[in-house]
């Protein structure tokens, strides 16, 4: 993809969610590290439901190594994996009051070295707890970025990030984050992308072949093999 049709995937995704925005509820930084950590293979809405109540009961690091790992895990258990993200989470407060003052630090690279942080994670919070142009790569942007052409199917989702860090404006980057978001959640779903009504279908193969009917949904490929087997 070139620089001016990413001009236009820009402009029309701004003109479709011109409020996109971070969906996970927090107040400061710690909150927003935390939700981010419960959000790894886990619907915003649900983490939004534990955070409810969760962060009424723990405020600051402190809070989270003085309780039991078995209450915390109790504590967010509708969350998926939600033991391995108890203990990094402990793991991660210790870290944060053992050197960073009880502080989420505002450097990339020392988030990343926090336990349950990765990129994708470190990405969030320095573009929306600190101001600091990232471009957080997660499902939806993954699958916007190669159904549009932006990055190719095997890309990996660093890949896709550096295609997106290249072609758009360094000072666009996080609001593109959040508007592929709103775009992939809200309109180019994973399942039922709403090709027939998208304004950039003229640019986009993959809607071009799901309006003709030939992408097949991963139900009719495996049915297809079955009947090419039992031939
Ligand atoms: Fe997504 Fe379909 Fe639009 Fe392509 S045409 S971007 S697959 S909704």
């Amino acid at each position: 993809m070139n620089a001016a049709t990413m001009r236009r995937v820009l402009d029309t995704i701004a003109e479709m969610f011109p409020d996109a925005r971070c969906e996970l509820n927090h107040s400061n930084p710690f909150e927003l590290l935390i939700a981010v950590i419960l959000s790894a293979q886990c619907t915003d809405e649900t983490v939004n439901k534990v955070t409810a109540t969760l962060f009424k009961k723990y405020r600051t690091p402190e809070d989270y190594l003085s309780v039991t790992q078995e209450e915390l895990e109790n504590d967010i258990r509708r969350i998926g994996l939600y033991r391995n993200k108890a203990a990094n989470i402990r793991k991660m407060c210790a870290i944060l009051l053992e050197k960073h003052g009880g502080k989420v630090p505002e450097d990339w690279e020392e988030l990343v070295r926090l336990p349950g942080v990765g990129r994708k994670t470190a990405n969030v919070v320095v573009s929306n707890a600190f101001g600091v142009p990232a471009i957080a790569v997660d499902t939806h942007v993954e699958r916007v970025a190669k159904r549009l052409g932006i990055a190719g199917p095997d890309a990996s989702p660093l890949d896709v990030e550096r295609r997106l860090m290249k072609l758009v404006p360094r000072g666009e980057w996080t609001m593109t984050h959040h508007r592929l978001i709103f775009f992939g959640r809200y309109h180019c779903k994973a399942k039922n992308p709403a090709c027939d009504v998208c304004p950039l279908i003229d640019l986009c193969k993959e809607g071009k072949a799901r309006m003709k009917g030939t992408v097949r949904g991963k139900k009719d490929e495996k049915a297809r093999k079955e009947a090419h087997l039992t031939k």
